[in-house]
């Protein structure tokens, strides 16, 4: 691909690596590259980064088709600069952008942007125990229209962020509201693309848990709402006997890289994963009952972020006694050992940027 590239005339200064937070700075430089029907993907670029302009009739703030990806990159000890499993990634985009009826990106075209623009700014993937640089690549509609259609033209563009230690004191359970009333996806609708309208509509449910001094909710299905499925905008994992349970991907369900990592190294471990419908009150029964041992989140964010609490229609329970699992530390540990090059990567899923 050939990336066109415009030197930003004054750098910023970095963020103290102490205090970089989640998504507060963004670094010199952005990628952008254009769609258009009929002659394809053209205009590569590498610019300062800064705001856009647009026409107020450009589709995507109309109709929102809008899809983004997560990932992130570490900065092992040796220096050398890792993506994690970010195929994966590319891959999903396909999927999110066929769905919405938007033009797709090839898998090593995504791949390269995000390279040539880490190498550019390679000084700011931040080396503090646990900070990484995350990557946001995401696409929109251009066309100026007012008509209800898929957009004649796409904008991708890759924005980056240093990011700080999610859990600075160590990995701490939260309390989760288990939504009874709204619903985030229904199966045939979009709730396996990572598309911006998927969060749009769970907000509400986010503004009602925390209002009443939970962290997250826990969703349930939009049909029955009886079956478990993600927890905010995680996977949700589930500790039953010696089992873990996990919402399948059929769907409404969306398919984590981090779900995916964490399910390869339980089988590894010869731990048994089951990927069915857990129902709710077979859940808050395990509680109960003693047999639901740790529950957690998983996504590129936090890796894994435990759940210490369920609420559900006026039921309160506790999980491991509101202590982070010793499996879920394990999973933890392991998976960000392999991911800032600590621990043997025995699955090739460090991607090196070859700087
Ligand atoms: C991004 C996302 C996840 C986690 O996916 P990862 O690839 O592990 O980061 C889970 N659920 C939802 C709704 C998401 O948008």
């Amino acid at each position: 691909m050939d990336i066109k590239f415009e030197k930003a005339t004054q750098l910023k200064q970095k963020p103290d690596q102490n205090s970089l937070g989640f998504g507060k700075y963004f670094t010199d430089h952005m990628f952008l590259m254009d769609y258009t029907k009929g002659i394809g993907w053209h205009d590569a670029r590498i610019v300062p980064y800064g705001p856009l302009q647009i026409d107020p009739a450009t589709m995507v703030l109309h109709y929102a088709q809008e899809t983004f990806e997560g990932l992130k990159a570490y900065r092992h000890k040796n220096g050398k600069i890792t993506l994690f499993r970010p195929e994966m990634n590319a891959r999903r985009m396909i999927k999110s952008n066929e769905r919405l009826c938007m033009a797709t990106l090839d898998e090593n075209i995504f791949i390269e942007a995000i390279e040539e623009l880490v190498k550019i700014e390679q000084d700011w993937v931040p080396s503090l125990k646990e900070t990484s640089l995350y990557i946001r690549p995401f696409m929109f509609a251009t066309e100026t229209s007012v008509g209800v259609h898929a957009a004649k033209s796409y904008q991708f563009i890759i924005i980056m962020t240093p990011v700080g230690a999610y859990y600075p004191e160590g990995v701490n359970p939260v309390k989760i509201w288990v939504e009874d009333e709204y619903v985030r996806a229904v199966k045939g609708g979009t709730g396996f693309a990572k598309c911006g309208g998927n969060y749009a509509a769970s907000i509400a449910a986010q503004e009602k848990a925390q209002s009443q001094g939970y962290t997250q909710v826990l969703w349930l299905d939009g049909v029955e709402r009886k079956y478990v499925e993600e927890v905010g905008t995680m996977n949700a994992m589930f500790v039953i006997d010696d089992k873990v349970v996990t919402a399948p991907i059929d769907g409404s369900v969306l398919p984590g890289v981090t779900r995916d990592s964490i399910i390869t190294l339980l089988k590894d471990w010869n731990i048994e994963v089951e990927e069915r419908k857990l129902s709710i009150d077979e859940l808050m029964d395990a509680a109960k009952t003693g047999r639901l041992k740790e529950a957690f989140g998983t996504g590129t964010a936090a890796v894994i972020s435990p759940i210490g609490q369920l609420y559900y229609k006026g039921e309160e329970v506790q999980i491991n006694d509101f202590k982070t699992g010793i499996l879920t530390q394990k999973l933890y540990d392991t998976l960000t050992g392999i991911q800032w090059g600590d621990v043997e990567d025995k699955f090739a899923w460090n991607h090196e940027v070859k700087l």
